[in-house]
């Protein structure tokens, strides 16, 4: 690892001016060490923002919850409120990573994790992602984990957290603070699919810092499921995932929140299945079609065209589930 600077922040406004100046925030949870020690990373000066008082979980007045930046995901995942109001959330929390990375991974730290493709940290392969205008080894290379969906000749790497995939289920909103103001993103504006940028991974300037996720009130969310699926069960990435949520009525559809994961270059809303599920009766027939709709746009390879139908097959049977059994896990 190449020597950098150091600066401790006791406060916000501290952390901010360090930023601004060209500091990377150091906030636990990040993979931005890893990163270093590969020398992937290069930052001149790390400030460590993790005494900042950004670790509480408070009720919003209209309902909903403000998430502080450095929740850790264990805490978050244990939360009452979250595990009755937002269950999906809770799940995919605990479905991540070990149990001893939980209890250091932050909520912000989270959401700025890198990519998990082999090529991004191999100085040998050509990376995007990496260095822009090199290629992208992946292509024809091992690419059983890549995505099919938001991909482009430039980058196929899939977004690796499965938080964010039930936030973005669930309407979350990220608060940025910078020296100039603070900002609010939606979630799904918050992570960019690659175009022909792939290095440029998120909305965020590159002084802003983010410092809370906001859940509205979500009812539909009471009755909610993460699954995931994964070649082991614990402590690895998602071949697919999904974030669910549904509200039946006489047999209808007349709420639902659908998010994949493991497939896509950004967490993925499946805005156009939750189009046609609404007023949809609740069967597995209509599940299964708007799966096929929502994933009709996808690029398959050799290697990660086995994940379209998995993740069709994860969905139907997730939403069958909600159906007929609710969302108790
Ligand atoms: Fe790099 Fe993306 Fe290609 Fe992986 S898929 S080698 S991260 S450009």
């Amino acid at each position: 690892m190449r020597p950098f600077g150091y600066v401790s922040a006791p406060d916000l406004p501290t952390a901010l001016g360090a930023v601004a100046a060209g500091a990377r925030p150091l906030g636990g949870g990040t993979n931005l060490v890893d990163l270093m020690r590969d020398d992937v990373e290069r930052p001149e000066t790390l400030v460590d923002v993790t005494s900042l008082p950004l670790a509480g979980v408070d009720e919003l007045p209209g309902g909903g919850l403000r998430i502080g930046a450095l929740v850790r995901n264990s805490h978050l995942a244990a939360d009452r409120r979250v595990r009755s109001h937002y269950p999906v959330l809770s799940q995919a929390l605990l479905s991540g990573a070990s149990g001893q990375l939980r209890n250091m991974a932050t909520v912000g730290g989270n959401l700025l994790q890198r990519t998990r493709c082999p090529y991004f940290r191999d100085h040998a392969a050509a990376c995007n992602k990496r260095e822009p205008g090199t290629g992208c080894a992946a292509l024809g290379g091992l690419h059983r984990g890549t995505a099919v969906l938001g991909t482009s000749e430039h980058c196929i790497s899939a977004h690796p957290s499965d938080m964010a995939v039930a936030l973005v289920a669930l309407d979350a909103v990220v608060e940025a603070q910078s020296v100039r103001g603070t900002r609010r993103i939606s979630l799904a504006e918050l992570h960019r699919p690659p175009g022909e940028t792939p290095h440029v991974e998120t909305d965020l300037a590159a002084d802003e810092l983010i410092t809370a996720v906001e859940l509205p009130a979500v009812p539909v969310a009471r009755t909610s499921l993460y699954r995931k699926v994964r070649d082991r069960a614990s402590f690895a990435f998602a071949l697919v995932s999904v974030a669910a949520a549904l509200e039946v009525r006489d047999g209808d559809v007349v709420d639902v929140r659908l998010a994949l994961g493991g497939v896509a270059t950004t967490p993925w809303r499946a805005n156009e299945a939750e189009r046609l599920l609404l007023g949809a009766p609740a069967t597995e027939e209509s599940f299964r079609r708007a799966l096929a709709a929502e994933l009709a746009p996808a690029v398959a390879r050799p290697q990660n065209a086995f994940k379209i139908e998995m993740v069709q097959r994860t969905a139907v049977a997730t939403l069958s589930r909600l159906a007929t059994e609710g969302g108790a896990a």
